[in-house]
């Protein structure tokens, strides 16, 4: 039986309707696919497309601007059957995890990066489009004043830190199909105020994005950490051995540990789907068996704890 789960970041913020809205017309265009015995692949791909396009979240249009004011945008996807793809630091092409799976299928690489990236997206045909999105201007702007008067913030001291907020609102996705395949894909513009050409999780395979047969995750938050610690990896090694749901509660130690801030949605091979972050607030919206279930969590009523749904 087929399941998906689809998140929309992890970070400092409530989430709200407009946040259940995005997710459940994502997991929605993610599951019809699934439903009509479609791959795990095209479920992903929909689901991450639906919220690239959407401003509300840190993907795509509406992604985080760099410190430069530009758009950087990393992507990944991995099917259980350890193919995977990715792009990092993106510019131009209006859906990065469409790129993404281009490299998967038809490039010998797994990851492109750069002016290389944009110009493997142009040549394969996908549109091109300006990401910058009004509300990522004005927050630009903001920030740029803050770093003007001398204000630090959050996550990047060692730049007079301008990311008060890390990059809330990046997408993810982990979808099973009718055939058994895994796949998971993750969506962001990154870190807010980044320096130019920082790449983060979402374009790490073992990072933000893993799969195997037996599991597949998308994480979000304090990318640098979730890197450090190959995050994704280590749960979905730990998910064969202990299943997807306490694997997650053990992902959510090493981040309470070791102080970061991130989320992460799971599915494994039996359709299971589970979910946690130790952040201020994630969001996210599973289905399986026909049954939505949408999640918009706070620390306030999940302190650091994980969430399942199967
Ligand atoms: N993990 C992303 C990054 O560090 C940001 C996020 O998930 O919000 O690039």
């Amino acid at each position: 039986m087929p399941s998906i789960i689809v998140h929309g970041g992890a970070g400092a913020y409530d989430p709200g309707a407009e946040h259940e809205r995005g997710l459940v017309a994502a997991a929605r265009a993610g599951w019809v696919i699934l439903a009509e015995g479609g791959s795990a692949v095209d479920a992903a791909e929909a689901a991450v497309v639906v919220m690239e396009d959407d401003p509300l979240f840190n993907a795509g249009y509406g992604s985080s601007l760099t410190l430069a004011g530009a758009v950087e945008c990393d992507a990944s996807i991995m099917l259980s059957d350890y193919s995977a793809g990715g792009v990092a630091a993106l510019r131009a092409a209006k859906n990065p995890i469409r790129a993404a799976r281009l490299v998967m299928e038809r490039t010998d690489h797994v990851l492109l990066a750069g002016a290389g990236a944009d110009e493997f997206a142009g040549r394969m045909g996908l549109p091109a489009a300006d990401l910058r999105s009004e509300r990522r201007l004005r927050l630009h702007e903001e920030n740029l004043a803050k770093l003007c008067a001398g204000e630090d913030l959050k996550f990047m001291p060692r730049i007079r830190g301008l990311a008060d907020e890390m990059g809330i609102g990046t997408v993810g996705v982990a979808a099973l199909d009718a055939g058994g395949t895994i796949a998971a894909a993750t969506s962001t513009g990154g870190l807010m105020m980044k320096l130019p050409g920082r790449v983060g999780d979402g374009a790490v395979i073992g990072a933000g994005t893993y799969a195997t047969p037996w599991a597949g995750v998308s994480a979000t938050g304090h990318g640098e950490p979730i890197m450090r610690h190959a995050l994704g990896k280590v749960a979905v090694g730990a998910a064969r051995e202990m299943g997807i749901r306490q694997a997650i509660e053990m992902t959510l130690e090493i981040g309470l540990t070791h102080g970061f801030g991130f989320g992460i949605v799971g599915v494994e091979e039996n359709g299971a789907v589970a979910h946690g972050f130790t952040t201020q607030g994630m969001s996210w919206v599973s289905i399986r068996d026909w049954r939505l279930e949408t999640f918009l969590g706070t620390s306030e009523t999940e302190p650091g704890a994980p969430g399942d749904s199967d």
